[in-house]
């Protein structure tokens, strides 16, 4: 559904079509502390700016949710106004997340999301938010509300992750 496929002609350097993605957290030259940085410096919505392949890749929407959970903060917080210490716990929730998720064999959230051989992982059965709108936080009990965003969904547990006083946008 969100993929693609191109070929790039040429040797063996980094292909100009991905030379904008930012580092993956899995990668060995990925660094916190640089990240942090990044991040802090956006003015945007921190999931926008999670979600930006640009700043750091391979968050996309449910881990994201997931990690906003956990680090207890509202999608719509500009990102700078995070904290050096929230936005590295935001970003260790973050990889925490996909960790356990590679190690369950990823989120099969429908048909369309399963391994090569067409198994499904199990992820989501471990979600707190993504997809549990109207059950219980597995923190505070107050009921996951689901709200529209970017054209997709956001989770979020109304206690837990206040929205923000300033304007999200
Ligand atoms: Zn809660």
């Amino acid at each position: 559904m969100f993929g693609g496929l191109s070929l790039s002609p040429g040797g063996a350097g980094l292909p100009a079509e991905l030379a904008h993605i930012g580092r993956d957290p899995f990668d060995p030259e990925y660094e916190l502390a640089s990240a942090v940085r990044t991040i802090r410096a956006k003015r945007s919505g921190i999931k926008r700016v999670l979600l930006d392949q640009r700043l750091v890749s391979g968050i996309g929407n449910i881990y994201a949710d997931e990690a906003l959970w956990r680090a207890r903060l509202h999608y719509g917080r500009p990102a700078n106004t995070l904290s050096a210490k929230q936005a590295r716990e935001l970003l260790t929730a973050a990889h925490d997340v996909m960790v356990e998720a590679l190690g369950q064999g990823g989120t099969s959230f429908d048909s369309l999301y399963v391994s090569v051989n067409g198994s499904s992982g199990y992820f989501e059965r471990s979600l707190a938010v993504y997809g549990r709108e109207g059950q219980p936080c597995l923190r505070c009990g107050r009921p996951i509300v689901r709200e529209a965003f970017m054209n997709r969904s956001s989770f979020r547990c109304p206690t837990c992750q206040r929205r923000p006083r300033l304007s999200a946008r």
